[in-house]
């Protein structure tokens, strides 16, 4: 891919809009989690140190109604950037009018400012998510040229992105969604091989579209978390009270029929009596009783899955092994980390809000070549699916 990055464009003097994605996690008016905000520093400061002039502007949360305002008020978030830059940034309560045009009037090189919500504009008709034309080419008269390092959105058109970047001349990825696009566009279009997906998590259904995709570009696919129970029951197998997607059955089978041998599934699972924090009991596939429930693959087929990864030289992993959140049902997703964690000179990509969360938590994030910052993005970017989020930014 040849998209244009923030380093390629000319930046003195220039009023850059910078479309970040500070959609952090907040209890009562105040983070809880600052990683986005963290992550999007490189951009922002490389912006400022280059002498332009940054207009900073994300989304947060779920506008819908009026409660939904001081829910989502952008201003702590500010502050927080204001620390975190050790430089004044000024924050306008509003997406549009007056006194935010004075604002970036005033602005001088190396200033930064920035506005409230822009989903504020969903209250009022959607015109944020719904790509309002008026609203995109009214942002995009703010501004020289556009940055977008919002990869958490890419997967959507709305107007603080696809709208803006149709609105001015000149438009680059920021350094994070650089790296997005580096790391999974590079496993979409280019992938070292052998190549191997791990692929887990609650849901057949949610995952199909990747699935479909990998069949045809990786090697290998291991198929843990909940979703092995429907292809073990497509198999025959009695998978007794886990998980289970009927109307998947079919799919599951001509899945695997088009997969011709590419899927590799669990041969063992820890089962438990009830959905509950308690030891589980080790039992092959095939011996699963009427009571019993899957919460997590088994010894054998971790040894199973670390031979299949053993001399992988792209590794796509999305979806956790089991019920990680519970101690006794952690040790499946613990081993994939190690397993990956032992690879030399591969290419490493781990996506997907739960599986993100489940390396954080279990510690092994470093131990990533790329962690991806977006749940449902780096789903469809899996996919192969263009994302209109970067589809919209010039090329080099
Ligand atoms: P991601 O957000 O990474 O795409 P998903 O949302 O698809 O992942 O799935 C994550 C959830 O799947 C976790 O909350 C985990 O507890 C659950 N899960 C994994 N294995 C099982 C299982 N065997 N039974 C029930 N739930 C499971
Ligand atoms: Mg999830």
């Amino acid at each position: 891919m040849s998209k244009r990055i923030v380093s390629d464009l000319e930046l003195k003097g220039k009023r850059v809009l910078i479309r970040v994605d500070f959609n952090v996690p907040m209890k009562e008016g105040k983070i809880t989690d600052d990683t986005r905000v963290r992550a999007a520093l490189p951009t922002i400061e490389y912006v400022l140190n280059h002498g332009g002039k940054a207009i900073v502007f994300s989304h947060l949360g779920r506008v819908k109604s009026e409660e939904d305002l001081a829910k989502n008020d952008l201003a702590p978030v500010a502050k927080h950037l204001e620390e975190l830059l050790g430089k004044k940034v000024t924050f306008i309560n509003a997406t549009r009018g007056k006194e935010l045009e004075d604002a970036v009037s005033k602005l001088q090189d190396g200033e930064i400012l920035m506005f409230q919500n822009t989903r504020y504009e969903d209250l009022d008709g959607k015109k944020e998510s719904k790509n309002d034309p008026e609203l995109g080419a009214y942002w995009a008269s703010l501004g020289d040229v556009f940055v977008n390092d919002a990869f958490g959105t890419a997967h959507r058109a709305h107007a603080s992105n696809v709208g803006i970047a149709s609105n001015v001349k000149e438009s680059a990825a920021g350094f994070l969604l650089e790296k997005e696009i580096k790391y999974i566009g590079g496993a979409v279009d280019n992938p070292v091989h052998p190549y191997v997906a791990i692929l887990g998590g609650a849901k057949v259904s949610d995952k199909i579209g990747v699935i479909s995709e990998l069949i045809n570009k990786a090697d290998k696919i291991l198929i843990g978390g909940g979703m092995m129970f429907t292809f073990l029951k497509a198999l025959g197998n009695n998978i007794g009270k886990s998980l289970c997607e009927d109307d998947k059955l079919d799919l599951a089978k001509e899945l695997l029929e088009k997969a011709a041998g590419k899927i590799v599934l669990p041969v063992d699972a820890v089962c438990a009596k009830e959905f509950a924090d308690v030891p589980g009991v080790v039992k092959s596939v095939s011996d699963l009783a009427e009571d019993d429930m899957g919460l997590d693959i088994g010894p054998k087929t971790l040894e199973l899955f670390a031979d299949a990864l053993k001399d992988a030289k792209t590794v796509v992993w999305n979806g956790p092994m089991g019920v990680f959140e519970m101690k006794n049902y952690e040790a499946g997703t613990i081993g994939v980390c190690q397993a990956i964690a032992h690879l030399t000179g591969a290419n490493t990509i781990v996506g997907g809000g739960d599986s993100v969360a489940a390396v954080e938590k279990l510690g092994y994030a470093d131990k990533f070549s790329h962690v991806s910052t977006g749940g449902g993005a780096s789903l469809e970017y899996l996919e192969g699916k263009t994302l209109p989020g970067i589809a919209c930014i010039s090329e080099k």
